[in-house]
């Protein structure tokens, strides 16, 4: 594994509310296997490395004695300090993963960090790249539309730049493809220190990738849309994505969406 895989696991664990690895002794073979502490789990999230197994089925059956200085205790993300300036800082000119080799920006996020509700989006596509600014291409239009008009129709006074909207991942994966779990994993700690940071209300999840990076379900977006879930304490209406509501036959499911998003914005803003 190399320091940046190294860096990125214990970064994933430390999001999953593990605060404190050990190392156990050597083994026979002479090498020292890293090894979580019987710590709790944060209410964990659905991402995990591909073929990694769950946190806690990594946990030791029994644990040797552990030598005090062997604990490495991790930042905690829950910094109050943490500000999206921070994390757009520390995102930096990324690489950490294979989608920045075809990317032309990072889109990071735009809207009011004093918000009461963030929708969570994929990742960028073809205009949001060009732009560098999370939906503004077709899907983005009509996401526009749909917060300004219900929001106008149920008589609540808000407009998209009052909403914080940003992505699970910050570059446009090529041809539009879905995010692979380890580029989700990657820059999904970004998208947890931005949530965490901004410390909405709710959060609308849009889509089966933004519902599996913030929820931890085996379950269709059908089942689960239109329902309340929770991320980390904050409520959390999984719906549909715009881009799935674009394609003609798909009537039935703009209603469906239209109504969550009725059913969201009461919650928030009443
Ligand atoms: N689709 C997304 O998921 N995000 C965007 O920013 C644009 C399209």
């Amino acid at each position: 594994m190399t320091a940046d895989e190294l860096k990125n696991r214990l970064e994933f664990y430390r999001d999953l509310g593990v605060e404190y690895i050990y190392r156990r002794g050597e083994t026979a073979a002479g090498r020292a296997p890293v090894a979580i502490a019987a710590e709790p789990l944060v209410t964990a999230p659905a991402m995990k490395p591909a073929g990694a197994p769950a946190a806690r089925e990594a946990q030791p059956q029994t644990m040797a004695p552990i030598a005090a200085e062997k604990f490495t205790v991790l930042p905690s993300l829950e910094n109050s300090t943490d500000t999206l300036e921070q994390i757009r800082l520390d995102i930096g000119d990324c690489h950490r993963c294979r989608l920045s080799e075809k990317r032309l920006s990072i889109v990071f996020g735009s809207g009011s960090e004093n918000t009461k509700l963030v929708f969570v989006g994929e990742g960028p596509g073809a205009d949001e790249d060009e732009q560098g600014l999370p939906f503004v291409g077709r899907a983005g239009q009509l996401l526009t539309q749909m917060i300004e008009n219900t929001a106008a129709k149920e008589g609540i006074p808000i407009r998209r730049a009052d909403v914080y909207i940003c992505n699970v991942v910050k570059c446009r994966p090529p041809e539009n493809r879905t995010p692979l779990p380890d580029e989700m994993q990657t820059c999904g700690q970004f998208l947890y220190r931005q949530l965490l940071t901004i410390q909405p209300k709710a959060i609308c999840a849009l889509g089966a990738t933004a519902m599996k990076a913030l929820l931890d379900t085996k379950e269709g977006i059908t089942k689960q849309r239109g329902k309340w879930h929770k991320w980390r304490d904050i409520p959390m209406m999984v719906t549909y994505h715009p881009s799935y509501l674009l394609r003609q036959y798909n009537q039935q499911a703009r209603r469906e969406a239209w109504e969550d998003l009725k059913t969201l914005f009461h919650f928030v803003y009443d």
